[in-house]
């Protein structure tokens, strides 16, 4: 994913959730197959079945969509997909399609049964996307060649494919384009318990010696997402190396991540500078996405799409129609002494 981190340091950005430069070797930890997969047991047990039901009748996957915040195995699904079905995948993403040329291009190269596989779906422009319709119904696309008068339309017939579209606003996609996936699937964050498995299963690849209360602290602190997960690994490894005999124990992990600044929660730097912000000038919420960050000067795709889902998930934060609210377990995380009966109380109520 490519969401871009604005004016975050290198302490601010170690838990988003957002790729960033270290991941760039992320591949090597990519599971290969549906058993690999950890986690996400009701997507991949419907996805078992499609699949399953499309090789016995000879046929490609039905298109599929995966919606899910950053980090947490879109992409990763798709290459399981791909190695299931046992056929090639072509990668590309929503903003990287510049003209109709480039997707038409990407189509007319598919081979059959392939996997087109489009990053951040919802950021294709909107006047492409019609091109796709035919293309996903019926396998054809029809061209215009030439102008005026002299303009032919020929229509061209396609391979038949298996569009998976990952996003992370499933609900930014249009409906006419939404209604042509048959699968659409919803990832979720991961438990602890599925978090200490990829850790386990990282550190087993990286070769890396970890010990199960060092691999707990790691889970516990990653904001439910896997791409988290392995760069914390990789950090605290570093740590280990240097300051200890190389083996992850509990407590090099709790020093290692303290000094990252990353607290018991998986919180970092600016997801408490977010919930002291609505404390501090918004007495808790609530306070509107567009005001928020612009107080903290982020991007508000950045607050939205990478730090709000945790902060959702762990209770330190609600949304109300209003605008967002700190709840009261954010002041006690923070030591900031709840107020009792305040705007942000009465928006838990709601
Ligand atoms: P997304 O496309 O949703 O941003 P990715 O598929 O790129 O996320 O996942 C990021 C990294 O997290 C991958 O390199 C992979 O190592 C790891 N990962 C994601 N999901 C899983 C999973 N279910 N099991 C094991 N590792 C996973």
């Amino acid at each position: 994913m490519s969401i871009t981190l604005s004016e975050a340091n290198s302490e601010e950005i170690i838990t988003t959730s957002a790729s960033i430069p270290e991941d760039a070797n992320e591949g090597s930890l990519r599971p290969k197959t549906l058993a690999d997969y950890i986690g996400q047991e009701k997507a991949k047990g419907n996805l078992e079945i499609f699949m399953h039901a499309a090789k016995l009748r000879g046929e490609p996957l039905d298109h599929v969509l995966l919606a899910g915040p950053p980090g947490l195995g879109k992409t990763s699904l798709s290459f399981v997909i791909a190695n299931e079905m046992h056929v090639n995948m072509r990668i590309t993403s929503g903003p990287a399609i510049e003209k109709p040329g480039d997707l038409v291009a990407l189509l007319t190269n598919l081979n059959e049964g392939d996997i087109l596989f489009v990053d951040e779906i919802h950021r294709l422009n909107r006047a492409y996307e019609e091109i796709l319709y035919p293309a996903m119904e019926d396998f054809a696309i029809d061209l215009i060649i030439g102008k005026g008068p002299s303009a032919n339309s020929i229509h061209l017939d396609l391979p038949h494919f298996t569009l998976v579209g990952a996003t992370t606003r499933a609900g930014q996609l249009t409906a006419p384009l939404r209604d042509r996936f048959g699968v659409s699937l919803r990832l979720e964050l991961y438990t602890k318990e599925e978090l200490l498995k990829i850790i386990l299963r990282s550190a087993s690849i990286l070769g890396v010696s970890i010990e199960n209360g060092g691999a707990q602290e790691i889970a516990s602190r990653s904001r439910g997402t896997p791409r988290i997960a392995n760069r914390l690994l990789r950090r605290v490894r570093d740590y280990a190396q240097v300051k200890g005999n190389g083996v992850i124990t509990k407590e090099i992990a709790d020093i290692a991540l303290s000094g990252m600044e990353v607290d018991k929660l998986g919180l970092d730097s600016l997801d408490r500078r977010m919930l002291r912000a609505i404390i501090e000038y918004y007495n808790g919420g609530p306070v509107g996405l567009e005001t928020l960050a612009a107080t903290i000067n982020e991007e508000s795709v950045t607050l939205e799409d990478v730090y709000e889902p945790y902060l959702l998930q762990i209770g330190m934060l609600t949304r109300t129609p209003r605008g967002r609210c700190v709840t009261q377990k954010a002041y006690e995380h923070l030591g900031i002494v709840f107020p009792g009966n305040i705007s942000g109380q009465q928006q838990l109520e709601l």
